[in-house]
Order: structure tokens, then C-alpha cells, then sequence
């Protein structure tokens, strides 16, 4: 298909100019011959070429770069980039679960792939990607030796694409309600089909490694509080020698997690699994005096965008203010954010408001965030989602 061409207005092109990968339509003077989800050629108001991308109408992000380089991006291309996400991924080779392809960071926007054992669960966030998600799967099977590929294109993202959710095998077989992955150590069920994101909360990884360090210290009658426990991650982390309590609010996701106990042989009595609002529950815990060695805080998304940080800085006070109620003095309080909306800056402000609140003092022992496998383009400041704080709580 004929490329397009796009003209960005007098003084508009300097995020371009350093490396941001978003064009948005204030942007933009003209286009040509664009049509959503295929290349287009992006220049200057005098006519220079500043990079090539791919193109959506329907989206407030109309496109998005490929490569800075006048350059042809044909299939070799997309082979050439997936290759070297992939191969930067060798640096904890025991893992079979990883995330290989993490979009605009890995300079493919759009797209993200994760692997889990045999499988790799791709994810088509933009138009684009979802008009090539079939050559893409044929080029990931050859290049990982993976044969198996699953799409869960089910997000919310997508419809500010004009797409509908996509989710099922795009190349080999359906997966098995349940299969065997193995992440910094640790052994889990994931289910793929019906998981949260791909199926797994890969991001966390070094945290959890962090918090074992952590447990390995403790006395073996200490308590661990871990709040949104989706399959029990960090209680996993923790380890035998930690009494766990595990709180979700989806029953599907505690099942896994009593599961993934019994699969890296941890005794059925240290950990229990509460289907509840973890709101109400450290409200409980509050009202009833009970009190942790650890608090684990991992909430879903409250800002996903500036519109809904009012909202999420409530969300974070309390929750925050509550579990900062709870540690014992000389415990610790790992907490985070996962709001793209949501600076560290601001994250840690919300934090400190909750540490005035409880008329406790803390000392930050570590920044937290994502683990390698999910670098952030440092000319995309959005990439960094996940940021958290381990705190120890006087
Ligand atoms: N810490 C987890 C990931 C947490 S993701 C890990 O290491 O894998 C956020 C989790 O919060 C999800 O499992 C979701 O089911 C749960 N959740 C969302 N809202 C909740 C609420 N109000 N109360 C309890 N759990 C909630």
C-alpha cells in the first residue's frame, strides 16, 4: 500500500525532534493520502523528513514513529526489531516467563509480547499492529522457536484505536487452562485465556525478589499483609517461613494463588487467602488493632488518565494511611502505583500526605519500578508506569 505523508505545523516538531513517539492531531498541518494503519512519511513545515510511522485518524495519537531514519519499513524491518527486543531479554535465562517485546520502550509502539513457558501472549494495542499481528505472530514463531501464539488484545486502550477486543490463538494451539511458568525463582499457574494483562503480573518481579531478601531477615512467627495479592506473588516471595494473609477481590486469582503455594512447597497453614475489598479490609485491620511485620500494597490502576488523579489521590491516601496504621514499629511497607496518569513525584507526595496523616515517621530504603525486562525509553517519560516505594516505618 501507497505510503502517506504528513506535515507537522511551524514549531510543532520538537518532541518529535527528541525522540517522543507520539504525533498528536494539534500537531499535525496536513496529510495526504494517509489511511489509518499504514505507513506514513512525517516532515517539518519546510518540508524536511523527520520520521516514518504509522498512522490512525480515529485516534487523538494519530501516529505513532517506527524509526527516526529515513528507512524502509518493510517485513525485514519488523524481524530486525523484534529480534533485538528478544535478544535483549537473555540476562536471567532460569526464567520462562518474560516480557519480550514492551512496546514504544522497545521502539515497537503498540505492540507487547510476553512469554510464558511454550507460549507467547501478544498484545495489539494500535491499529496498526492489529493489521499485522498475523505476520508479526509468523515472524515471533521463527524467531523465538515458540510455536504457540495468543492474542489478548482484550484492553481498554483499544477503543480510543476505534478497535473492538481481540482475544485467541493467532498461531499452534488453544493453551491449557492452567500452565507451569517459572519467575525469579518462584513457580506459578498462569492462566493465559482469563489472567489479568497477558496472564501475569511479570512487571513485579524484581520487587517480590526484594521482598524475599526482606522475609529471609525476619523472625519466622512474622507476618506478611498482602494487599491486592492477584496469584500471591509476593507472599510466594516471602516464602514458608513468613505467615501470609492474601487479599483479593477476585476469587479466580486466589484459587491460582493457593495453587502456586502448594506448587513451590509452601505449607498450606502460613498462608491464608481472603476474598475481599482490600479497602474494608485494612480498615478492619485498623479498627480490630492487627498489626504486620509487612505491608504489601500493589492497587490496580486508579488514573489512567489526568482527568482521574482527584479520584486516585483519594484512593491512595487511604490506603496508604491505613496500612502505614498497621506495620509494627521497625516493620516495613512496600507500596506502588501503577497509574500511567501518576508521576513518581506525585506518588511519593500522596505517600508523605498519608505518613503526616498517621503521625508515624518512615525512611525510604528503595525507589522501586519495573523489572529490566520492561525498560522505559527515556524519551518517553509515559513508559514509566509502575513506581513504588519500600519504606521502613518507625
Ligand atoms: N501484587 C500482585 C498484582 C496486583 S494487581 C502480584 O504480585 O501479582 C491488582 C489486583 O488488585 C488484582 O488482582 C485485582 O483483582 C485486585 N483488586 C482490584 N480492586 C480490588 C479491591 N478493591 N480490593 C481487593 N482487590 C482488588
Amino acid at each position: 500500500m501507497a505510503e502517506g505523508k504528513v506535515w507537522l505545523r511551524k514549531g510543532r516538531e520538537k518532541p518529535l525532534r527528541q525522540h517522543h513517539p507520539w504525533l498528536f492531531s494539534g500537531a499535525i498541518a496536513h496529510a495526504e493520502a494517509a489511511q489509518d494503519g499504514e505507513l506514513v512519511a512525517v516532515y517539518d513545515s519546510r518540508d524536511r523528513f523527520l520520521a516514518r510511522g504509522y498512522w490512525n485518524s480515529q485516534s487523538q495519537i494519530q501516529a505513532r514513529v517506527l524509526s527516526w531514519r529515513d528507512e524502509k519499513i518493510d517485513l525485514a524491518w519488523w524481524r530486525r526489531m523484534l529480534l533485538r527486543a528478544i535478544q535483549r531479554r537473555d540476562n536471567h535465562p532460569e526464567d520462562t516467563a518474560v516480557r519480550l517485546v514492551n512496546a514504544e520502550n522497545d521502539y515497537l509502539p503498540g505492540l507487547i509480547v510476553d512469554r510464558y513457558g511454550d507460549w507467547l501472549v501478544l498484545q495489539a494495542l494500535t491499529r496498526a499492529i492489529d493489521a499485522r499481528k498475523q505476520s508479526i505472530a509468523v515472524a515471533l514463531r521463527e524467531l523465538t522457536g515458540i510455536p504457540n501464539i495468543y492474542e489478548r488484545s482484550d484492553v481498554e486502550a483499544r477503543q480510543r484505536e476505534g478497535l473492538a477486543e481481540s482475544v485467541g490463538v493467532l498461531q499452534g494451539d488453544e493453551p491449557p487452562a492452567r500452565l507451569e511458568i517459572m519467575q525469579g525463582g518462584i513457580h506459578y499457574w498462569v492462566d493465559i485465556r482469563r489472567g489479568h494483562k497477558t496472564g501475569f503480573y511479570l512487571d513485579q518481579r524484581d520487587n517480590r525478589r526484594m521482598l524475599r531478601e526482606l522475609a529471609a531477615d525476619c523472625k519466622s512467627e512474622a507476618r506478611l499483609l498482602n494487599l491486592f495479592s492477584y496469584t500471591g506473588g509476593f507472599a510466594l516471595a516471602a516464602g514458608g517461613g513468613i505467615q501470609s494473609v492474601n487479599v483479593d477481590s477476585a476469587y479466580m486469582a486466589l484459587e491460582l494463588a493457593e495453587a502456586n503455594t502448594a506448587l513451590n512447597k509452601i505449607p498450606a497453614a502460613s498462608a491464608e487467602f481472603i476474598q475481599a475489598d482490600a479497602f474494608d479490609y485494612l480498615r478492619h485491620c485498623v479498627d480490630s488493632g492487627e498489626q504486620f511485620d509487612m505491608v504489601v500494597l500493589d492497587p490496580p490502576k486508579f488514573a489512567a488518565r489526568k482527568g482521574q488523579i482527584q479520584r486516585a489521590a483519594r484512593g491512595y491516601k487511604d490506603l496508604n494511611l491505613n496500612a502505614l496504621r498497621i506495620v509494627k514499629p521497625g516493620g516495613w511497607l512496600m507500596t506502588f502505583s501503577c497509574s500511567g496518569a501518576i508521576s513518581r513525584d506525585l506518588f511519593q507526595k500522596f505517600v508523605f500526605g498519608a505518613l503526616v496523616d498517621s503521625r508515624r515517621n518512615a525512611q525510604i530504603i528503595r525507589q522501586l519500578g519495573a523489572a529490566s525486562d520492561h525498560p522505559v525509553a527515556l524519551t518517553f517519560p509515559e513508559g514509566e508506569y509502575l513506581k513504588g516505594l519500600l519504606l521502613r516505618v518507625e
